[in-house]
């Protein structure tokens, strides 16, 4: 439907509003389950009253006494005292944020239940703004701890606690699970688990409470990594239910050709991945497969001779990566491997002239073209196939679900999806992979093929910088290849992230290629510039100059980061290194070390350096292995971060930390499997209690 013809929406009288947000929803909180399951910070102890002599400096307190006399004092600020006493002692309370009439409250005589954290002042304990109300000789005490919630501005403490209560009374808290699988794991009961989280009894250890180690915690924890589990299994129960097209292997056929044509021999994990995905994709089920492996390790052979077989079959493999110059790079790569074999090879780009476009376009809708290779083109709505058998999409974390399954769909004609091969060079730790692609088949190529030389990662300070240019240029004058990368393009873009608040300029591409080109001079030709913002066919040009030695250093922003393969190069230098995160830095290293010669990576960095940033270069230092780096970025950013939320998932992970509980997600994985077997009920009550319907990123 053309905008035009859309019905037109009522406009809104003047000043409207949307409907103001309660406090729950401006804290995410919906149905009376979120409620439930906002666990507390902390807790205070207010089960008891402790006498003013007994108060210790730093550890908060409730007392109950009496007010002796408030006064005000304006002396530097104004403040109001009021002096307190109980049996044992005295006490001082002083307030520098009141209202006028609050003197009022606190009349001589009245009898007051305090809490608040004593310091000692110049005439005994004082407290700073005391948590205050008016109490009664036989004021019942609170049986249990008192919870203290995550809380946003303007959200109460008390409100909250309320709606919570109100909550866990409406709430049904039946148990799902059977009684021998809590008794196996030592786990409560959800309702008992729940209870004692908001209102634990007096004796409960605390520390165990606040480090999230007590039973009750486990319990909540193992939950939440049961409900993903169970939708992970089913989503692969599910998809085991869809057709693919069996894809025989021929004797002598393409993938042997292709075999026999490369100039190198497969590695022995290259090898296994091939024979894991060959086995997948000979079933009628469609393959959901995560080809894992560093940078460099080969992954994109093992995707040609994937394709040779889909092709093989008469069907057709279309490649889609999340950049030109990556595509363009796979299609180079597979067109030289396949086209003398025979294959026809089309390419979709982003900026691409109409008529080749719809030259392009026919060829996939005619079958003609059996490997189409691309970016996000590949997935446009005009793109058609004959028939799609496989779809690989390489860097799959930098494409959401939605474009992945968009990717699937295009292949959906006879009632065959076609199988599916994502490719990473971002190694996902294991329990990661776990929990978060627990759904996936996961291949991994662990060593890159053999004759790599492992790459000196060396860390200067920015002040080093001359230093390290002259270095630079020597070795560029003798024959190497070099890249240096710079965080941003133009000065403009630092204004706001730079200099105005404090932070040191950062140097920029187009500063930077200037200034290289002043320091090789006569040479000054050699040095090249390649940023994101540039045409795709300036960007293909420069990349074929650097490729052919025309071009010696070449000045890029991250736009080098994914894929680029010039086995030449062999220095890289990385300005702003703190600035980029480790799986960044990884990948924009892995660039160089392709070829035989050994390769230098600078890390330049300025202060100041943050403790993460400085651990994160030490690590770059100390290894080479993307698979401990990964591990390491695990622990020092956490999930969530590591993945991206947008396509991990974890954004349902609000309770167990896959950094302390990987015992609980194993655990959980083996649960779910039983639970879906023998008490399937059970499973889908568990999966409607901790997700609702918000399971779609499940189905990619
Ligand atoms: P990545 O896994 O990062 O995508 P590539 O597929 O780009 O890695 O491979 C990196 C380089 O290694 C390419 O030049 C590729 O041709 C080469 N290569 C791949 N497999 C082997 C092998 N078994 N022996 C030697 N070189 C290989
Ligand atoms: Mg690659």
């Amino acid at each position: 439907m053309s905008a035009a013809a859309a019905p037109r929406k009522r406009a809104a009288p003047q000043g409207e509003q949307p409907p103001p947000k309660s406090p729950g929803e401006r804290l995410g909180l919906r149905g009376d389950w979120d409620y439930a399951l906002h666990l507390p910070l902390h807790y205070v102890d207010e089960t008891r009253i402790t006498p003013i002599a007994e108060l210790r400096e730093g550890r908060v307190a409730v007392v109950q006494a009496r007010v002796l006399q408030a006064e005000l004092m304006a002396a530097r600020r104004r403040v109001l005292r009021v002096q307190v006493e109980d049996d044992s002692g005295r006490l001082e309370l002083r307030f520098f944020h009141f209202y006028p009439g609050w003197q009022r409250n606190y009349a001589p005589g009245r009898l007051l239940r305090i809490r608040g954290e004593p310091r000692r002042g110049l005439f005994g304990f004082e407290i700073v703004h005391p948590v205050c109300r008016q109490a009664s000789a036989q004021d019942p005490l609170p049986q249990s701890l008192t919870p203290v919630y995550p809380a946003g501005a303007g959200i109460g403490q008390a409100w909250l606690r309320k709606a919570i209560a109100a909550a866990l009374r409406r709430l049904d808290m039946r148990e799902w699970l059977p009684a021998q699988l809590l008794g196996q794991l030592g786990l409560p009961s959800i309702s008992h688990a729940l209870q004692l989280l908001h209102a634990p009894p007096p004796q409960v250890s605390l520390e165990q409470l606040e480090q999230r180690r007590h039973p009750a915690w486990r319990r909540i924890k193992f939950d939440e990594l049961l409900a993903q589990q169970l939708a992970q299994q089913t989503a692969r129960a599910r998809r085991a239910e869809q057709l693919a097209w069996p894809l025989v292997q021929q004797r002598g056929g393409l993938a042997t050709r292709l075999l026999q044509a490369l100039p190198f021999q497969l590695t022995a994990d290259q090898q296994a991945c091939v024979a894991e995905i060959a086995a997948d994709l000979r079933r009628e089920q469609p393959m959901h497969r995560l080809l894992q492996g560093d940078v460099g390790s080969g992954k994109t052979v093992v995707a040609a001779l994937a394709a040779a077989q889909a092709i093989d079959n008469g069907l057709q493999c279309a490649l889609m990566a999340p950049t030109d110059i990556l595509a363009a790079q796979h299609l180079r790569r597979l067109a030289e491997w396949l086209e003398p074999l025979g294959v026809g090879v089309a390419w979709l780009g982003g900026a691409q002239r109409k008529r080749e476009r719809d030259q392009a376009l026919a060829r996939a809708a005619s079958g003609e073209a059996a490997l189409v290779v691309g970016t996000h083109a590949v997935i446009q709505d005009k793109v058609q196939f004959a028939r799609l058998g496989l779809a690989v999409v390489d860097e799959q974390h930098r494409f959401g679900v939605a474009q992945r399954l968009s990717l699937r769909a295009k292949g959906a004609g006879e009632q065959r999806q076609p199988h599916l091969l994502m490719m990473t060079a971002t190694p996902i730790p294991r329990t990661l992979a776990m929990a978060v692609f627990g759904d996936l088949d996961i291949s991994t190529i662990a060593h890159a093929p053999p004759g790599r030389q492992p790459v000196r990662t060396r860390v200067f300070s920015e002040q080093r910088r001359d230093e390290v240019m002259r270095r630079v240029r020597e070795l560029v004058l003798a024959g190497r290849q070099a890249y240096w990368v710079c965080p941003l393009i133009e000065p403009s873009e630092s204004s706001e992230s730079g200099a105005a608040n404090g932070q040191p300029e950062l140097r920029d591409a187009l500063a930077t290629h200037a200034e290289l080109q002043a320091l090789l001079g006569e040479q000054a030709q050699w040095v090249g510039l390649l940023h994101g913002r540039m045409p795709p066919a300036d960007k293909a040009r420069v990349m074929a100059d650097f490729a052919a030695s025309r071009l010696r250093l070449l000045v890029a922003t991250t736009v080098i980061e994914v894929g680029v393969d010039v086995p030449a190069a062999s220095l890289m230098v990385i300005e702003h290194a703190e600035r980029f995160g480790l799986a960044q830095l990884h990948q924009l290293r892995g660039r160089v070390g392709r070829g035989s010669e050994a390769a230098q990576c600078l890390l330049l960095f300025s202060e100041p350096l943050s403790e993460t940033a400085r651990a994160r270069l030490r690590a770059l230092h100390e290894t080479g292995d993307g698979f401990v780096l990964a591990q390491k970025d695990l622990e020092l950013r956490g999930p969530g971060e590591l993945l991206g939320q947008r396509q991990s998932g974890l954004q349902g992970l609000r309770h167990a930390d896959l950094r302390e509980d990987e015992d609980l997600l194993e655990l959980a994985r083996d649960a779910a499997a039983r639970l879906l077997r023998e008490h399937p009920q059970a499973a889908r009550e568990h999966l409607r209690r901790w997700l609702g319907g918000g399971t779609d990123w499940l189905a990619a």
